[in-house]
């Protein structure tokens, strides 16, 4: 009897253990997994805008296992943040990362480049890429230096050392074949790709924002008719999976419908406007309901989108 008395108590406690673990996993941010493929995962982190609690790590990277290494698509935009990306990893594979792809030239894409990097992977990119990288790696670190405080120590720019020329280049990584490909202008100017045939994947970095409405960035460097334009290479691949640079993993009509569908929507709607010399500020209110609320973010970002959009579409 005492003996049934000491282990319910326990069983008590254990359960009560787990059960604050529980709280406080709730309250501390963390990164979804979605597996795509036997081969490919989603690494998921926050569909709002970057913060202190999440690391910056709003946004979704890749994870490629080739069964003789794994390959991380994006770092991450800090040591911090990419540490964290690399205990979500050694929860789902025993292999090392051994390549970190870089697709894009914004913060997340590839802060944490130097934290792999010092872990032995190879830092892989375009050479437009990493020149781009270097066009924002100030200001962007500026702006982190004001969010992510004491959680920035230790991120030092780390550039892939081999820069690839061209607009595409065709590697084999641990025997898989893949290829990192320059769709033409997205979020940012440089951005790239990764395809990776044998899967039917691909990793399309910024040029898709899923869940939540993508963003134009004020300082040019989204250009809304390339994006639009970009969108289309990407899906003339006949991905069966597209695992974006934000949101959750899905197939290519959930990324037309979150990202394809909106781009095509600014322009179509935008460009008369702008051809009828419409006072800007009616047009933004005009169009401010848009059939994409049902997007995370789309009360802080689809009037500016349009302001944008119309400033673009002016100037051509
Ligand atoms: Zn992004």
């Amino acid at each position: 009897m005492v003996m049934r008395i000491r282990l319910m108590t326990r069983v008590a406690s254990a359960a009560l253990t787990f059960t604050l673990l529980q709280a406080s996993a709730a309250v501390a941010f963390d990164l979804k997994t979605v597996k795509v493929t036997p081969r490919v995962y989603a690494l998921v982190g926050a569909l709002g805008p970057r913060s202190y609690d999440n690391q910056a790590l709003n946004c979704t990277m890749g994870l490629l296992l080739t069964g003789n290494g794994a390959v991380l698509i994006d770092s991450g935009a800090s040591t911090l943040g990419a540490k964290l990306i690399a205990r979500k990893i050694a929860s789902l594979t025993d292999q090392p990362v051994k390549w970190v792809i870089n697709t894009g030239a914004q913060d997340h894409r590839w802060l944490g480049n130097g934290y792999f990097a010092s872990r032995g992977a190879q830092i892989i990119a375009l050479a437009r890429t990493v020149k781009s990288q270097k066009t924002y790696t100030e200001s962007h670190l500026q702006r982190l230096k004001g969010l992510l405080k004491e959680r920035l120590a230790g991120t030092r720019p780390y550039y892939a050392p081999n820069p690839l020329p061209g607009n595409s280049a065709r590697l084999e990584l641990g025997g898989m074949k893949i290829e990192i490909l320059w769709p033409g202008g997205g979020h940012f100017p440089d951005d790239a790709i990764v395809w990776v045939p044998s899967e039917k994947t691909v990793f399309a970095g910024d040029l898709v924002f899923n869940d939540r409405l993508l963003g134009i960035q004020s300082d040019g460097a989204s250009v809304v008719r390339d994006w639009a334009r970009s969108f289309e290479v990407m899906a003339a691949l006949a991905p069966a999976h597209v695992v974006p640079g934000h949101g959750m993993p899905g197939g290519l009509a959930k990324a037309r419908r979150d990202t394809g569908d909106y781009l095509a929507w600014l322009l179509r709607n935008v460009e008369p406007a702008v051809s009828e010399m419409e006072d800007i500020g009616e047009v933004v209110k005009r169009l401010a309901e848009a059939p994409f609320r049902r997007l995370e973010n789309y009360d802080g970002l689809h009037r500016k989108n349009i302001n944008l959009t119309y400033l673009q579409l002016e100037a051509e």
